[in-house]
């Protein structure tokens, strides 16, 4: 038997808006049960049409708004709030800054954490921050065109104006696509898995104002070439990289392993906290640039350092924050999965005449038993790890090497809250979070937690 939902499958109802998802999703409550809503606000009421009924909760489109928010940003492009370019667009800036302490506060609840999160520090111009674009090519009415998907499908809908993407790399994106149409390059088709150009990728300097551009191929055999290579030059002066990216295969992801030069360097050059950094295209470089150096500056602090420590930074990427910390730090250790990334931090190293640090490849988790096995005495250990968090083994290390301090900077809160669960069992305790906002009109959430043993 069906379980009985009560609401159903194209009804119209109006409803109140309680909350909002981390995904950025009005909620109703309705007889406790609860409907997501696209584009809804706290505290707003709405016409709505539901569109789909699961046992636990319910999916339900915007029809009209009959009450709005006094946090409600008028006049905004739908197609960010659609596309996942821009999803909480329609909340006022302060207000965002909010919901992300929020978020975090709700999970360390669950989790029956008492921290303290203070307000999320945020920018004073919260769009076209982005230093790094990654547009789909697609073939729509015989020509390549660039664009987002909608949420949650395939579909591209075609744009020119990224919003929250560094205008110069809106403008370099341009050129590129007038490039492929001119030489008849086509786009990528998912469904076929055919055409040649599956995405662009531009990463420009924040500082250095120099550009990559990586053209992302099904295949090595690029028609024109070098005529393609000689427009971008002529067009942007400023593009000191042009390369390819090899990705042959039926993926969502976008990059493939295998990438060729094809003109100036293999990598962008750009400047962090006064450090200069190489990094090549398949090396992960935060893409706030003046964010990351509040996210760097509150990790720092919170590091406590005076000259005399050893750090371990895992998760390293380029060598950004080891980097950073080695100016105040006796030793830096680094660890880093991907090669290219730890390639570019030791030239990182080098560049920037800075000798007290030393990079391994490998997992974070496998590096930590390592130092544990040579009782390396750690003063401070540094985490930055990808959303899915710490691993269990890690962890599970650090309550054997015992670090009287460990920084956490986090991408997601509902994997830092389970962590740090797991951390006070080792007698681990923070005093305060930080987030610090490197996504502005994202639901994204960064923070930095200090704990001490
Ligand atoms: N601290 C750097 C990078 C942070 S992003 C910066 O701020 O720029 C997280 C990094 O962890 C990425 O470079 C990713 O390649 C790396 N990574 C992912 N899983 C890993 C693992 N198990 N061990 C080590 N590094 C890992």
């Amino acid at each position: 038997m069906v379980a009985k939902t009560p609401v159903v499958k194209n009804q119209e109802l109006e409803v109140e808006i309680e909350d909002l998802t981390y995904q950025g999703m009005g909620v109703a409550k309705i007889d406790g049960y609860p409907l997501f809503i696209e584009d809804t606000l706290p505290g707003e009421k709405a016409l709505v049409h539901v569109l789909k009924t699961e046992k636990q909760y319910g999916f339900a489109k915007l029809k009209k708004l009959e009450q709005t928010s006094p946090d409600r940003v008028l006049a905004v492009d739908h197609t960010y709030t659609q596309t996942g370019i821009a999803p909480l667009q329609h909340l006022a800036y302060p207000a965002q800054l909010k919901f992300k302490q929020h978020q975090i506060q709700e999970l360390f609840k669950k989790q029956g954490l008492h921290i303290p999160v203070r307000p999320t520090l945020g920018m004073d111009n919260p769009t076209g921050y982005r230093n790094k674009a990654q547009i789909p090519v697609r073939q729509i009415n015989g020509q390549a065109t660039t664009g987002f998907f909608k949420r949650r499908s395939h579909e591209l809908v075609p744009l020119e104006d990224f919003y929250i993407q560094d205008p110069k790399i809106d403008a370099a994106v341009i050129v590129v696509r007038d490039l492929l149409r001119k030489y008849h390059l086509t786009g990528y088709d998912e469904q076929a898995n055919s055409g040649l150009v599956r995405h662009i990728m531009v990463r420009r300097g924040y500082y250095s104002k120099d550009m990559m551009i990586v053209l992302v191929v099904t295949s090595w055999a690029v028609p024109h070439q070098d005529d393609i290579v000689a427009g971008i030059q002529a067009a942007l002066p400023e593009v000191s990289s042009i390369m390819l990216n090899l990705n042959d295969k039926r993926t969502n992801v976008i990059l493939g392993k295998k990438t060729r030069l094809l003109a100036g360097h293999s990598y962008l050059t750009d400047q962090l906290l006064g450090n200069t950094f190489h990094i090549s295209p398949l090396s992960f470089y935060q893409v706030n640039p003046l964010q990351t150096e509040v996210l760097y500056s509150q990790a720092i602090e919170a590091a406590g350092l005076t000259g005399k420590e050893t750090v371990i930074d895992a998760y390293s990427g380029i060598g950004t924050i080891s980097l950073a910390m080695a100016k105040h730090a006796k030793q830096v250790y680094g660890v880093e999965i991907v090669p290219e990334a730890v390639g570019d931090a030791r030239d990182n190293a080098k560049l920037n005449g800075i000798t007290n640090v030393t990079f391994t490849v490998g997992k974070a988790e496998d590096a930590m038993q390592q130092w544990q096995q040579e009782e390396l005495p750690v003063d401070v250990l540094m985490v930055d790890p990808p959303r899915k968090g710490l691993a269990k083994e890690f962890i599970a290390a650090v309550g054997v090497l015992l670090p009287p301090k460990l920084v956490y900077v986090s991408c997601n809160p509902a994997t830092l809250a389970r962590d740090i669960k797991a951390l006070e069992a080792f007698g681990y305790h923070a005093a305060q979070t930080q987030p610090v906002d490197m996504f502005p009109q994202t639901t994204s959430i960064e923070s930095v937690t200090a704990l001490t043993r």
